[in-house]
């Protein structure tokens, strides 16, 4: 790829496009187009150069005229959050198909020559998680479907939206079942955040108030893997330009499994502080465990997401210190 080529990236007002639109750029990519439905000021980020466009790309119009030109589109846009969204709004999560079946056409009449779609291990079968100390998950457990209603079956038909533009029609395609992502620049408070980032807001909530209690989401006892943001665009990166991966799904996760409980502690740690643990028993909690088996990645990309825990949520706790003292002083809504 020449560094002039055209780079599509959707989603880019979000978190995980917002942060892959800048390792392009620092990569020195000079032609990239960022697009996201939402308003440019409230993007997490603008990376100073890139094309940003507001533009709603459920419509077939929009997806034609965000793939004008590309060599390589990554798709990412999605309506989604944590569990508390996606148990909530599965018509929402559904309608995320609109999106891969204008954007993959584009792209494809477009001539683009490789196309990445964001899945995610919520496409895995659900009967294989009921366990905290389920096995880790490896790719071939899709099948027999049976994934998370709404939110996973999408992702599960994206898939095949991809397998079938290569198959029938020659488009190389690419897909990441990505496992929990957490970082700085990404959703922290408002229902759409993940286990991650509302932990350490409650934990600053705390520590702010004086009232020294944390409301825990279920019994604590649940178990998933976390990936640094960073880890997962190198992994986006080279999962797209793998030709070995076309047309493959391929876990991009981390393979740290946790339960809920000892992350409370880990933030608990980080933010110098011990809170009296209270627990929602009739809140959103998703599957029992979940884990990412990486045998593959590592046996094709010789990688694995390998940025250690406590090491991200140092770095992302104090981002979101910044954010929730920024808020309190009218710096931000
Ligand atoms: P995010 O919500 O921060 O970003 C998604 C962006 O897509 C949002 O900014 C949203 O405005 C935009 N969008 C939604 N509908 C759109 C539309 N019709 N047109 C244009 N833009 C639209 O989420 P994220 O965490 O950055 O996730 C990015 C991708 O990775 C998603 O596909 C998500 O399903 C997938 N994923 C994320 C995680 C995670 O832990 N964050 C895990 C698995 C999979």
């Amino acid at each position: 790829m020449k560094k002039d080529d055209l780079i599509v990236i959707t989603g880019a007002g979000g978190f995980i496009a917002g942060a892959l639109t800048r390792y392009f750029h620092e990569k020195g990519f000079t032609h990239i187009r960022a697009i996201d439905k939402k308003p440019l000021p409230e993007w997490y980020q603008r990376v100073p150069g890139v094309e940003s466009l507001c533009l709603d790309l459920s419509e077939r119009d929009t997806c034609v005229r965000a793939c004008e030109g590309a060599l390589e589109v990554y798709n990412l846009a999605a309506d989604m959050g944590g569990m508390g969204f996606i148990e909530k709004f599965r018509v929402e999560c559904l309608r995320s198909i609109l999106i891969t079946a204008n954007l993959i056409e584009a792209a494809y009449q477009a001539g683009a020559q490789r196309y990445f779609f964001s899945s995610s291990a919520c496409a895995y079968n659900t009967e294989l998680q009921k366990e905290p100390k389920a096995r880790a998950l490896k790719e071939s457990d899709a099948y027999p479907a049976m994934a998370e209603r709404g939110y996973g079956w999408e992702k599960l038909m994206s898939e095949m939206f991809c397998q079938e533009y290569w198959a029938e029609r020659g488009m190389k395609t690419f897909i990441a079942r990505l496992h929990n992502v957490y970082g700085p620049l990404g959703t922290w408070d408002g229902g759409r955040e993940k286990a991650p980032a509302a932990i350490c807001r409650k934990v600053i909530e705390a520590k702010d108030s004086g009232k020294h209690e944390i409301v825990i989401w279920g019994d604590g006892t649940a178990t998933r893997s976390f990936m640094y943001i960073d880890d997962c665009v190198q992994g986006i990166d080279t999962i797209a330009h793998c030709d070995g991966l076309i047309a493959t799904p391929i876990n991009l996760g981390s393979s740290e499994l946790i339960s809920i409980n000892d992350l409370v502690s880990l933030v608990e740690e980080i933010a110098g502080i011990m809170l009296q643990r209270k627990y929602d028993l009739e809140a959103p909690r998703g599957v029992a465990g979940r884990n990412s088996d990486n045998t593959m990645i590592k046996k094709t990309l010789n990688w694995e997401p390998d940025t250690a825990l406590r090491k991200g949520l140092k770095t992302t706790y104090a981002w979101i210190e910044e954010q929730y003292a920024d808020r309190k002083a009218g710096r931000r809504h």
